[in-house]
C-alpha cells in the first residue's frame, strides 16, 4: 500500500497525518467518547483508554509572527509541538499529560488569550477579510468582530448559553465567512450597483468576460458611445463584476453597511442543517467600534440566552417561538426588507442566462 505520508508533491498541502498527535494518529477513528473539563478544556478517550487533553483559547485570526511564535513555544513546551487550528480559528493544544493543562492555561491567559469556546459558549467568531485585503468589502471584518467579542468574551469563557452559538462575519454576499449557516451572521451589504469608469473599462477588462460574470444579466454591451451599460434595476450589488474588472467600483462610503441574519446551522442534530435569515437589513458602518452593530448582536445573544430551552439552537428556537416572537422579544423592526419580493425576483433571476434552468 502507498504511504500517502511520504508522497513527494508541489500540488495541495503536505498530507495531514504526519502532523497528527502520536496518540491520535494511534486510536484514529477508534475515539470512544470526550467529555468537557472545564470551558476551554476537553478530553477525548478512545477504545485503547488513550486520552488526548484539548484547552482552547481564542485568537485575533488576523495573527502578528509574535503571537504565532508564541504558540507555537507553548506548543513545545506543553504539547510536544503539536497544536492545530479549528476552523473557526480558535487554537487548540494537544497534549496527552493532563497535569500540563493547568499551567498551558494560565500561560495563555496571563498573554491575554481566553480560554474557552466548547460546548454551550460563543466560539471564536469566523471572519474574512474586510478591508485589510479584500476589494470588495462593504465593511470591515477583523475589526467589527474584535469589538463584538470583547463585548462578549464572557460569553465565550463560561458555558452558560442553551446551546452553541456560532458568530461569523463576511464582509460582502461572497461570503468567504460561513454567513449561511451561523446562528448569527454579520454581514457587509453593498447597495448601489457599480459605478463604471468607461475610459478604463476597454483598457484593464475583456468585455464579454464582464458581461458574462454578472449572475443576473445586468451588464450590458453599451449604446450611445458607452462600452458597457449597467441596468441599476436588475442589479443586486453582489461585486461579481468588480471581481473581474477593476474599472466596475462599487464600493460607497455612504450606502455600504452590515446586515444581521440568524438562525443558521451546519450541525443536522435534532433538525437538518438551516440557512441564516434576515433579522436586521442595514446598519451603517461606524469605525472604528461599529456601536449599533455591538448592541445588536449583544441584543441577539442576551434575549436567546434567555429565551430558548437547554440545548435549543438559535434557529430552532425562532421556530419554535415563530419569527413575529423573535421581532417581538429583540425589538427589531419589521421591515418590507424581509418579505422575499418575487416581482423583482422576477426582474433579476428569471432574465439570467447563469441561473435559468
Ligand atoms: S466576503 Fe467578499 S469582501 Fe470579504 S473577503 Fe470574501 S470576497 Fe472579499
Ligand atoms: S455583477 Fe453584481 S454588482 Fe455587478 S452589475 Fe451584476 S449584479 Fe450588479
Amino acid at each position: 500500500m502507498v504511504d500517502m505520508s511520504k508522497r513527494i508533491t508541489d500540488i495541495g498541502p503536505p498530507n495531514y497525518e504526519q502532523f497528527l498527535h502520536p496518540v491520535i494518529k494511534k486510536n484514529y477513528g477508534q475515539w470512544k467518547y470526550h467529555e468537557s473539563l472545564g470551558p476551554g478544556l476537553l478530553c477525548h478517550t478512545s477504545e485503547s483508554g488513550d486520552k488526548i487533553y484539548s484547552v482552547r483559547c481564542a485568537s485575533p485570526r488576523l495573527l502578528a509572527i509574535q503571537s504565532i511564535r508564541f504558540f507555537a513555544d507553548l506548543a513545545d513546551k506543553y504539547c510536544d509541538g503539536y497544536l492545530r487550528f479549528t476552523s473557526r480559528n480558535n487554537v487548540e493544544f494537544l497534549t496527552d499529560k493532563q497535569d500540563n493543562i493547568a499551567p498551558l492555561k494560565d500561560e495563555l491567559q496571563k498573554a491575554g488569550y481566553p480560554v474557552g469556546g466548547t460546548n454551550n459558549a460563543i466560539s471564536n467568531i469566523v471572519h474574512t477579510q474586510g478591508w485589510v485585503h479584500c476589494h470588495s468589502a462593504a465593511t470591515d471584518a477583523s475589526g467589527i468582530v474584535k469589538c463584538v467579542m470583547d463585548a462578549l468574551c464572557d460569553r465565550f469563557t463560561s458555558e452558560n448559553l442553551p446551546a452553541k452559538l456560532r458568530i461569523s462575519l463576511a464582509c460582502c454576499l461572497n461570503m468567504c465567512g460561513a454567513v449561511h449557516c451561523s446562528d448569527i451572521a454579520i454581514l457587509g451589504v453593498h447597495r448601489k450597483p457599480p459605478k463604471v469608469n468607461q475610459e478604463q473599462v476597454p483598457k484593464v477588462c475583456e468585455v464579454p468576460t464582464l458581461i458574462a460574470s454578472c449572475p443576473t444579466g445586468a451588464i450590458r454591451p453599451g449604446t450611445e458611445g458607452r462600452v458597457v451599460d449597467v441596468v441599476e434595476e436588475q442589479c443586486m450589488y453582489c461585486g461579481n463584476c468588480y471581481t473581474v474588472c477593476p474599472a466596475m467600483p462599487l464600493n460607497d462610503p455612504e450606502n455600504d453597511g452590515i446586515s444581521i441574519w440568524v438562525g443558521g446551522k451546519v450541525s443536522n442534530a435534532r433538525c437538518a442543517p438551516k440557512f441564516s435569515k434576515l433579522a436586521i437589513p442595514f446598519i451603517p458602518n461606524e469605525p472604528p467600534r461599529w456601536p449599533k452593530v455591538v448592541e445588536a448582536v449583544v441584543n441577539i445573544v442576551e434575549v436567546y440566552a434567555k429565551n430558548a430551552k437547554k440545548f435549543e439552537r438559535m434557529g430552532e428556537w425562532i421556530e419554535r417561538i415563530g419569527w413575529p416572537r423573535f421581532f417581538e422579544l429583540t425589538g427589531i423592526e419589521f421591515t418590507r426588507y424581509h418579505i422575499d419580493d418575487f416581482k423583482f425576483a422576477g426582474t433579476t433571476y428569471a432574465r439570467s442566462a447563469q441561473l435559468r434552468y
